[in-house]
C-alpha cells in the first residue's frame, strides 16, 4: 500500500504547478543526482525570432517567402517564428510533399520548385553547399531547385529562471547538469556557458540524445536517478528512458505530458528544484 504521505507531496506538487503521475516518482526524486535538459522550449524560451535574412541571388522577401513555404505544416518553435516573420497566409494549393526530417528541417514542394530548409546537416545530406554564417544564431539554411538561396538567423532567448533553476539545483546535492540539443554547437555552447552547465552535447539527433543518456546512465551509481525535462519536441524517446521524465506543459506536445512521469504546468524550470524539495519533504513525513 502507498503510505498517506504521498498523497500529501503530490497534491502539495500539483498546488505549486507541479502534476507528479505517481508516488513512485516522487520517492525516485529523492536520489536524483543528474539532470538532463534539452535547450529549446526547456532552458529556453522557445519562441524564436528572426533576426536576419541573408539571400543570394533573390531579395530578402523571396527568401522568406520560401522558408515560410517549407516551414507551413510544422509544430516546430523555429517555424513558428518563419511564420510569423512571413506575416501572409499560405495557400494550401502550392504546396505538396512536405516531409518533415526530425534534427534536419523539412523538404517540400512550393509553388512548382522543391524547397529545402533546414540546418547544416540537412544541407550535407541533400549536397548543397551552404554559407558558414558567422553570428551566433540558430540557423535554417534555403535551398530552391538545389541551388542555395541562403539562410536566416533565428535567436531565441534563455528563460528568465533558468540560471535560478541551475543554482538551486546544485544546492540540493545535483552532481551533474547536462544539456543535449539538436542546435548548433555555437548555440549550445552559448547556452550552456550562461547557465554554468556542467555538459552541453550539440548537434544531436533524437536518438542520439538516447545515446548520450545511455553513457551517462554508464557512469552514474547504481542508486543515483536521472531525471530528464524536456518539451516534447524531437525528445520524447529520451523522456521515456529518463528514470524520471519531466515535460513542459505550456509549450509541450500532448505526447510529450503523455510520457513524461512529472508535468510542469507553467514551463519553468525551477519547478524542478521546487519538486525535488517538495520529494524530500516527503519523505521525512512518510518514513
Ligand atoms: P532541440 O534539441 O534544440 O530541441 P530539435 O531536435 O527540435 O532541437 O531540432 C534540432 C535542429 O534541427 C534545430 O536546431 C534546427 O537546426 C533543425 N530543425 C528541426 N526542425 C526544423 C524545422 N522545422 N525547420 C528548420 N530546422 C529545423
Ligand atoms: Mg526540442
Amino acid at each position: 500500500s502507498i503510505p498517506l504521505g504521498f498523497f500529501g507531496g503530490i497534491g502539495g506538487a500539483s498546488k505549486q504547478g507541479i502534476l507528479v503521475k505517481g508516488s513512485n516518482y516522487l520517492e525516485a526524486l529523492n536520489d536524483v543526482t543528474h539532470v538532463v535538459f534539452d535547450k529549446t522550449g526547456t532552458l529556453t524560451k522557445g519562441k524564436f525570432a528572426v533576426t536576419t535574412v541573408h539571400p543570394i541571388d533573390m531579395t530578402k522577401e523571396e527568401l522568406l517567402q520560401y522558408a515560410a513555404y517549407a516551414e507551413v505544416h510544422s509544430n516546430h518553435p523555429i517555424a513558428l517564428s518563419i511564420r510569423n516573420a512571413y506575416g501572409t497566409n499560405i495557400d494550401d494549393a502550392l504546396i505538396s510533399d512536405y516531409t518533415e526530417i526530425a534534427g534536419h528541417g523539412i523538404t517540400v514542394k512550393a509553388d512548382g520548385r522543391t524547397v529545402v530548409a533546414g540546418n547544416a546537416k540537412l544541407m550535407q545530406k541533400e549536397n548543397i553547399a551552404y554559407t558558414e554564417p558567422t553570428e551566433i544564431g540558430t540557423v535554417v539554411h534555403v535551398a530552391v531547385d538545389g541551388r542555395y538561396a541562403g539562410y536566416l538567423v533565428i535567436t531565441d532567448a534563455i528563460k528568465e529562471d533558468a540560471a535560478k533553476a541551475i543554482s538551486e539545483l546544485r544546492a540540493l546535492g545535483i552532481t551533474k547538469t547536462v544539456m543535449l540539443t539538436g542546435d548548433s554547437k555555437a548555440v549550445g555552447d552559448a547556452v550552456g556557458r550562461a547557465l554554468g552547465l556542467d555538459e552541453v552535447h550539440a548537434e544531436l539527433l533524437p536518438h542520439e540524445k538516447v545515446d548520450e543518456m545511455e553513457k551517462l546512465y554508464a557512469q552514474k551509481g547504481a542508486k543515483e536517478k536521472l531525471i530528464f525535462v524536456g518539451d516534447g519536441i524531437n525528445d520524447t524517446p529520451v523522456l521515456a528512458r529518463a528514470d524520471v521524465g519531466f515535460a513542459m506543459g505550456g509549450l509541450g506536445s500532448d505526447a510529450a505530458i503523455e510520457a513524461a512521469d512529472v508535468v510542469i504546468m507553467n514551463d519553468e524550470p525551477s519547478k524542478i528544484a521546487a519538486a525535488i524539495r517538495i520529494a524530500k519533504r516527503t519523505r521525512r513525513i512518510v518514513w
